[in-house]
């Protein structure tokens, strides 16, 4: 058996395609026109094809969007002045600080400064800490695409057996409090594996897993035969394993094994091509929900 190919960028075109028409209603019926602030500090070549893409996006949605760029040599206090500024403005309702900063900002001090009605990144432990009491509007960018990603393709976890095998902020821990919840596209059991897990028990856990979802940052670290037949893969994984002669450019694997592990599985995500074009779609619905809750039309 080969896998069904889970193709993020079809998933996220055809959220966005949605969120056009919500944000078409939302300018209607409401007035109301959603607003993302991204902000740069330095000129990373990494960062800024990001913020370009995260800008594109949201100005094919319709947005109001603001490319805030600051100098490298930018002060924490002004920083912490900006952010304060884009919390009070009515018009922003999204705000990003495009990570790394640079090593004289403390990071967590510019992130909890955001309002965590507009930390679109959900980053923030008031966020984090909605989302474990299932009390949010918003969640996580990555382990939210992997959910539509899993319902869209795989159908409603309810039920069935999700093993996480990772436990960062960013994914794992954040991916199994969504797949905890007790709501439609989640309500599954969930398991997560670690560095703790003595290798042997965690290959009993993967074997056992429905929907494996893997954010270990081990190339092709999941083989086949961790895998039971005729289950959906998410790799959450990307690693650098070398250049390419032919283009120059960086040869790109994930956490799995593919090639072997979709003879096994019936869905699975390709890296790249999977998880990776969902996210820039995620923040872009979290600045829909966080414009919404600004204007009292979902509360959390
Ligand atoms: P991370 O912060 O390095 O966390 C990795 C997690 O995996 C940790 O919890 C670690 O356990 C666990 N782990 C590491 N080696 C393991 C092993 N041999 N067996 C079991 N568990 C192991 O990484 P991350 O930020 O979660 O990212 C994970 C991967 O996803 C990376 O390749 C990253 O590039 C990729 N990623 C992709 C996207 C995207 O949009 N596609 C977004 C974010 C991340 P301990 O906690 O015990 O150390």
């Amino acid at each position: 058996m080969s896998a069904k190919l889970i193709k993020g960028a079809e998933v996220a075109a055809q959220i966005r395609d949605e969120l056009k028409k919500e944000v078409d209603e939302l300018k209607a019926k409401h007035n109301i026109t959603p607003g993302l602030v991204t902000i740069l500090v330095g000129e990373d070549p990494g960062s800024v094809s990001y913020v370009t893409a995260k800008q594109k996006t949201a100005h094919e949605l319709g947005f109001y969007s603001v490319q805030d760029n600051q100098p490298p040599t930018i002060a924490e206090a002004e920083l912490l002045g900006l952010i304060e500024k884009y919390n009070k403005d009515p018009k922003i309702h999204g705000i990003l600080v495009q990570l790394p900063l640079p090593k004289t900002i403390d990071t967590n001090k510019v992130l909890y400064a955001i309002d965590p009605n507009k930390d679109v990144d959900a980053f923030h432990p008031v966020n984090v800490g909605r989302i474990l009491i299932g009390q949010y509007a918003f969640l996580p960018c990555t382990p939210a695409g992997c959910q539509e990603l899993i319902v869209r393709s795989f159908g409603d976890p309810k039920g069935k057996e999700v093993v996480v095998v990772g436990r960062s902020n960013i994914v794992g821990k954040p991916m199994v409090a969504i797949m905890l919840q007790k709501l439609p596209g989640a309500n599954a059991t969930v398991t997560c594996v670690h560095t703790g897990t003595p290798k042997d028990r965690m290959i009993e856990h993967c074997r056992r897993a429905d929907i494996l979802i893997v954010a270990a940052g081990v190339p092709k670290y999941v083989q086949a035969d961790w895998v039971k037949e005729g289950a959906c893969v998410i790799d959450v994984g990307v690693n650098r394993i070398g250049i390419s002669e032919k283009t120059g450019k960086a040869i790109l694997a994930g956490d799995v094994d593919f090639d072997a592990v979709k003879e096994k599985a019936a869905f699975i995500t390709p890296v790249p091509g999977g998880v990776g074009p969902m996210t820039i779609t995620m923040l872009m619905k979290n600045t829909v929900m966080a414009a919404k809750l600004a204007a009292g039309l979902i509360k959390i």
